[in-house]
């Protein structure tokens, strides 16, 4: 019999009241929030009522280099998180939420596959509860008043061709990527050159990923630098008396939201800042609420581990204080033969032919990519477990290879179904994550905060990339030093580069080596609390598809959305 569709499945599951679901994860009635019968939001209250309940073990799901389709990091989160119940263990699961733009796209749904899901779906690819409205809207208020400061006379005397504050909106749009503001007369402001990027590339939506409480967050607000006056000196939200209001707007979206599993298992899910420019994981509070709920509690990194994990490590886990005790690394043997560089994998297309042929010389081939980080996860003190992803065009041998390169660098390692067969099918990898989780961490970072910025760039480029070394540009380099006389030299960094390679190349496969990471440009995010390098075309504002998936998206005939998958 044929596997019904992940909207099959997602219909025919039994959601529990998500009372009941607060109520096991030991959430008290009096923190919740209901949005509706499936959905509600946590106040951090929740946060101080069980500061002294024993601490879950704390993992951080990742992945090996990814193809441009996903490896099934947040499938596999799902799956391990029904697997540690299916074996007797209370899970909690903190994810990100999606943005609505590309699930208009080509990506469609973000909420897991086959029968580990999480649930409602519809509503954790859409609006869910505002909270990506809330970031546009706090995003575009300080725009709306960067903008009504100038026409009432530019009092902080604010050079307009310095302002890097743009606009956001949650729908790939590229016909606003550069947009003229105040055309008109001269009542209808002053004109400038501008444009938008998604929500997701918000800054805002990183300092609410990064908040630890509300007045964290209004102080983080306050930091942002939307641009320099004449003397060259930061002009930030506090100097526009903006930061007050977008706080206001943002109060409830800084409440992670709880939904559960196909399983009934509970998930948080909370904030989705992007996974180049910015710091690709969900809310530190969502985890700070997640430690004091479970046995274990899962939270995944965006990309692979050179990216989502390294900023998961560098900057999340400083700024919250917690430590993994494990991280789980996600392999799919289609990842593995790409890394061979004998196949390209592009979205919306087949894979290429001969892709699907049993061949496990193919995942040798790739393994170079696995190995690596392996060796990632371990510079930083925290022991490995190679999840293989089972899809079902894979063979018995190819999935033996896997388990043989894994076993090879002394990693944990199972292979998992738990699309087909949901928590009973991650049983073995929620056992190989429990193990893992009793072997002592020496959780340690890639650099010192203390040390100058380009050294931390380069720390990351040759310790986590494997480059021999890193080319910063003239301008980047006077940038730098420029961050560092506006104090900013205590900052982390994030570097934005292409998740498809451990370089910054997307050709690149495998495990690249005699290579240099150029620096193009810097640029600092001062509210959020971090350096960002670019490396590489970096875009902020997506496109759509000849043929996007919102052209199949639709409401059939007994009102229920179908196309979203
Ligand atoms: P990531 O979080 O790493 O980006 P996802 O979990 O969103 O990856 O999965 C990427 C895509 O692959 C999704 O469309 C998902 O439905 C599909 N997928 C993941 N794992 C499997 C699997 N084992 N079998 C079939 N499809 C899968
Ligand atoms: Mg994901």
């Amino acid at each position: 019999m044929a596997m019904p569709t992940d909207l099959e499945i997602a219909r025919a599951a039994h959601l529990d009241p998500i009372g009941e679901v607060a109520a096991r994860a030991g959430i008290d009635d009096e923190f919740l929030e209901l949005y509706g019968r499936d959905v509600a939001k946590v106040s951090l209250d929740a946060i101080a009522a069980n500061r002294d309940r024993p601490r879950a073990k704390y993992i951080v799901v990742t992945a090996i280099t990814p193809t441009p389709l996903g490896e099934g990091k947040t499938t596999t989160a799902v799956g391990i998180a029904q697997g540690l119940a299916a074996i007797g263990k209370r899970s909690m699961l903190a994810l990100r939420q999606p943005s609505m733009g590309p699930t208009f796209g080509i990506k469609g749904g973000a909420a897991g596959a086959g029968y580990s899901q999480v649930l409602p779906m519809e509503k954790l690819n859409l609006h869910l509860t505002g909270d990506f409205h809330a970031i546009t809207a706090a995003h575009n208020l300080l725009a709306a008043m960067i903008d009504n400061h100038l026409h009432h006379g530019n009092a902080l005397d604010i050079e307009p061709h310095s302002i890097s504050w743009r606009r956001v909106v949650d729908i790939n749009d590229r016909a606003l990527r550069n947009v003229i503001v105040g055309l008109g007369s001269r009542i209808d402001g002053v004109p400038r050159q501008s444009g938008f990027d998604i929500t997701a590339a918000s800054e805002v939506g990183v300092i609410l990923s990064l908040a630890t409480s509300l007045h964290d967050l209004r102080e983080r607000l306050g930091r942002i630098v939307i641009g320099y006056n004449r003397d060259k000196e930061p002009v930030t939200a506090e100097n526009l008396h903006a930061a007050g209001s977008m706080a206001v707007i943002l109060k409830d979206a800084l409440k992670p939201n709880l939904l559960q599993t196909t399983e009934n298992t509970p998930v948080l899910v909370h904030t989705g800042p992007f996974g180049n420019i910015a710091t690709g994981n969900s809310s530190v509070v969502a985890d700070m609420v997640g430690i004091g709920c479970a046995d274990y509690l899962l939270t995944e990194a965006g990309f692979g581990s050179d990216m989502g994990a390294e900023r998961f490590f560098n900057i999340k886990c400083r700024v919250s204080g917690l430590h993994p005790d494990a991280a789980v690394m996600v392999a799919t043997v289609r990842a593995l033969k790409v890394h061979s560089g004998r196949y390209t994998v592009k979205p919306g297309r087949p894979l290429p032919s001969g892709m699907l042929l049993d061949n496990p010389d193919d995942v040798w081939a790739g393994a170079p990519n696995l190995r690596r980080h392996i060796e990632i996860v371990r510079s930083f003190g925290v022991t490995p477990v190679v999840a293989l992803n089972v899809f079902p065009t894979d063979h018995a041998d190819e999935i033996d290879a896997v388990r043989q390169i894994a076993e090879e660098c002394g990693a944990h390692f199972a292979a998992s179904t738990h699309v087909v067969d949901g928590g009973a099918g991650a049983a073995d990898l929620a056992r190989a994550v429990v193990a893992a989780c009793e072997e002592p961490a020496r959780f340690r970072y890639t650099y010192r905060l203390e040390a100058p910025l380009a050294d931390k760039i380069e720390a990351i480029a040759t310790r986590v990339y494997g480059a021999d070394g890193i080319d910063l540009s003239p301008a980047a380099a006077r940038e730098l030093a420029h961050f560092e006389d506006l104090g900013y030299g205590h900052f982390p960094v994030v570097m934005a580069k292409t998740h498809l390679s451990l370089s910054h190349d997307p050709a690149l496969k495998g495990a690249p080596t005699g290579w240099r990471l150029p620096v193009r440009e810097v640029r600092a995010a001062a509210g959020a609390g971090y350096v960002y390098t670019i490396c590489g075309d970096m875009r902020t504002m997506p496109g759509l598809a000849s043929h996007p998936a919102a052209e199949r998206i639709d409401i059939d005939a007994d009102g229920n959305t179908v196309g979203l998958f």
